[in-house]
């Protein structure tokens, strides 16, 4: 009885932990030199900037917008799947589900993804089957709730042009540091400081022999995940 009562909890957990890693993902496999790089909270006031370097540079990149940003900016998230680049959900409003309390978590976790959904299809043309939660949220809650709707989780490898205390050249060595096979980077086009560093970090990532894709290319999720059941 006890051997059984093993056998269900291990194969339990077994089948939880393939359940999320299907969905959850801060990296790539670090077989092929591919790394993904991803912008937050946007569309905002340097998408345009952003958008004129990637094409430059002939760069696909995965932007992780808000829903509310995609209602006051339309034409720009338009002119970011124009331009060919990944889709991605930030949810609606940036709520940090870290620090909410409200009884109604699961109901306003789902809220938000929907709505953002709507917004961002609705301006874009593309409906994302990305996630990436506000601050990196990514707890069993809300990859549930992702996968209910048919979307996939994605956290990041490395990030840090949030930090206001780095000069342009130290945060620039930081995320050349950090460059690795499978890396997926966090930047953001809703401040100024990814915009000083992105050419530059392009051309390393190149001379060093990477290719840059979007996520799903990256993490080879192209297609849609089936709907669940709520
Ligand atoms: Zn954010």
């Amino acid at each position: 009885m006890r051997k059984v009562l093993l056998f269900t909890i291990v194969f339990f957990c077994f089948t939880l932990c393939i359940a999320e890693n299907k969905v959850f993902y801060a990296e790539g496999t670090e077989k092929s030199k591919k790394v993904a790089l991803t912008f937050d909270d946007g569309p905002g006031k340097t998408t345009d900037k952003i958008l004129a370097i990637l094409k430059e540079k002939n760069v696909k990149a995965t932007f992780f917008m808000l829903g509310s940003r995609a209602a006051k900016k339309p034409a720009t998230a338009k002119k970011v799947a124009e331009e060919g680049h990944e889709i991605a959900s930030h949810t609606y409003d940036h709520v940090n589900f870290f620090k909410y309390e409200g009884e109604d978590k699961a109901e306003k976790i789902k809220d938000e993804l929907l709505k953002a959904e709507e917004i961002i299809e609705k301006a874009a043309g593309v409906k994302p089957y990305l996630v990436r939660y506000p601050h990196g949220y990514a707890k069993r809650d809300a990859i549930q709730i992702a996968k209910e709707n048919g979307y996939y989780v994605i956290n990041w490898y490395f990030g840090c042009d949030w930090n206001t205390e780095l000069t342009d050249e130290e945060m620039y060595e930081k995320y050349v540091g950090a460059i690795k096979s499978g890396a997926i980077f966090l930047m953001h086009d809703s401040n100024t400081k990814s915009v000083n560093i992105l050419a530059d970090f392009i051309d390393k990532l190149k001379e060093k022999g990477y290719e840059i894709v979007t996520v799903g290319e990256l993490l080879d999720i192209k297609r849609e995940l089936e709907k669940e059941e709520a």
